[in-house]
């Protein structure tokens, strides 16, 4: 394939943009060529400037569930673009997209709205620390949770593919409060806990993990978690802002039997647009201003134009809830496909699934933990990657990524992918 328009355009790009990019795990830094710049999307394909076709498995890093360019989707952001594009008053379309969340998570009975999932999780934890009066916060290495200063710790994806741990302009003394420990390791959290004498506001976790790969917890992790924040007063927080409406219609709670306290949302609740939300039950949610004294708001919270995207979306979800299993079908399918391309050459790949969805590793153990991911063949993935896009098949550009089907990715797309799979791995082996 041809990438000449790409190229220059990122060069142009780079002269005005740090980095050429306005989000760091876009600049394909950990694998090799150039960024396609894209022209348009079409259900599952993208399409670059250079006119290259792609069958997309990123979808804009999760939100896309539907595809690009959703009929339904489309009209609905349409109609509310004529009516305005934001009031900074309230809307009932806020209400009905609250509705449908509160709906299908059992954990929420109020959620306020923010425009990413970064505000949705910094608020949550202003939340938790309001409510509970404690300052110390307890995460897992390899987790993300957007990019708020005392989250930027060990935090996975865009920072492991820099191999930068956490980052300078953020000052000791706003993540001293950030512990961490082991994700699927209850022994390391039970520590944290014995070492802040029972001191912490709140633990939260990606409960499938989507940001060192696709890594979920063990439910009797998560069990672990549940038992150890209860006796210690401490709040449970799921960050399902990429799981959420992805792995199940309920998120990581339609698989786990776990409830959290609170619930961090995002991507796929804006369906392209910029949404976050966090939600808990009303009593919590009571602590929050202008209910509360915990103060949170935002110009653009609510948008009338993102909420009417998301409401289609979940919408469309809800009324299909089968839509999952073949998610999972086709996610399976993509991922032996790779795995079996891979063991044809004798390269040892695993992989997993969660409704929609996927990871694989290259390496020869299963992956419980952010150490394990980090233990993964790069080189072997960034070739593999390259292969893949000059065959038209779009992965995440880092090993530290999740990868997703939408609903219009096909069977025939798929076998087209394991094809080129097969393709990509004889000749990065020859
Ligand atoms: C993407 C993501 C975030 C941050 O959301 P943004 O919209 O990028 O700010 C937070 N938590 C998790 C689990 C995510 O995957």
């Amino acid at each position: 394939m041809a990438y000449d328009k790409s190229i220059e355009a990122f060069e142009t790009a780079y002269k005005v943009i740090p980095g050429g990019v306005d989000s760091p795990v876009r600049a394909f830094s950990g694998v090799e060529g150039t960024p396609p710049f894209i022209e348009k999307g079409e259900g599952a394909y993208l399409f670059d400037i250079d006119g290259n076709r792609y069958i997309d498995y990123v979808q804009s890093w999760g939100p896309l569930i539907f595809g690009h360019c959703d009929a339904d989707i489309e009209t609905s952001v349409m109609e509310a673009v004529k009516r305005g594009l934001s009031f900074g008053a309230p809307t009932t379309v806020e209400t009905e997209l609250a509705e449908e969340i509160v709906s299908m998570f059992e954990s929420i009975d109020k959620v306020r709205f923010v425009s990413s999932g970064t505000e949705a999780v910094m608020s949550a934890i202003r939340l938790a620390r309001g409510v509970t009066g404690r300052d110390n916060i307890l995460k897992f290495t390899g987790c993300y949770h957007g990019h708020s200063d005392s989250l930027l710790v060990q935090a996975g994806s865009g920072l492991a593919t820099f191999g930068t741990p956490s980052s300078p302009g953020v000052p000791d003394d706003l993540t001293k409060h950030t512990l961490l420990a082991t994700y699927n390791d209850i022994a390391s959290v039970e520590k944290c806990f014995e070492d802040a004498k029972g001191d912490i506001a709140c633990v939260i976790i990606e409960p499938i993990a989507g940001n060192m790969g696709l890594v979920p917890a063990d439910e009797v992790f998560l069990e672990g978690l549940r038992t150890l924040c209860d006796a210690h007063g401490a709040l449970l927080i799921f960050d399902e802002v990429m799981s959420g409406f992805r792995a199940s219609l309920t998120g990581a709670q339609g698989i786990s039997q776990v409830k959290p306290d609170m619930v961090t949302l995002g991507k796929v609740i804006g369906a392209g647009m910029p949404v976050g939300a966090f939600g808990a039950s009303a009593e919590i949610m009571a602590y929050l201003s202008p209910e509360g004294p915990v103060y949170q708001a935002g110009t653009l919270s609510g948008n009338p134009v993102a909420m009417a995207a998301g409401l289609t979306s979940l919408k469309k979800l809800k009324a299909n809830p089968s839509m999952y299993v073949a998610f999972g079908m086709k996610a399976k399918k993509l991922v032996d496909g790779f795995q079996k391309a891979a063991a044809a050459v004798n390269v040892p790949m695993v992989t997993d699934v969660r409704g929609s969805m996927f990871g694989f590793f290259f390496s020869d153990k299963p992956v419980k933990n952010f150490a394990d991911a980090c233990d993964n063949d790069t080189e072997m993935f960034a070739k593999f990657h390259k292969g893949m896009l000059d065959r038209g098949v779009y992965l995440a550009c880092s090993s530290y990524e999740t990868g997703f089907i939408c609903a219009a990715t096909t069977d025939e797309m798929i076998e087209e992918s394991i094809k080129a799979a097969y393709d990509v791995m004889r000749e990065i082996t020859a």
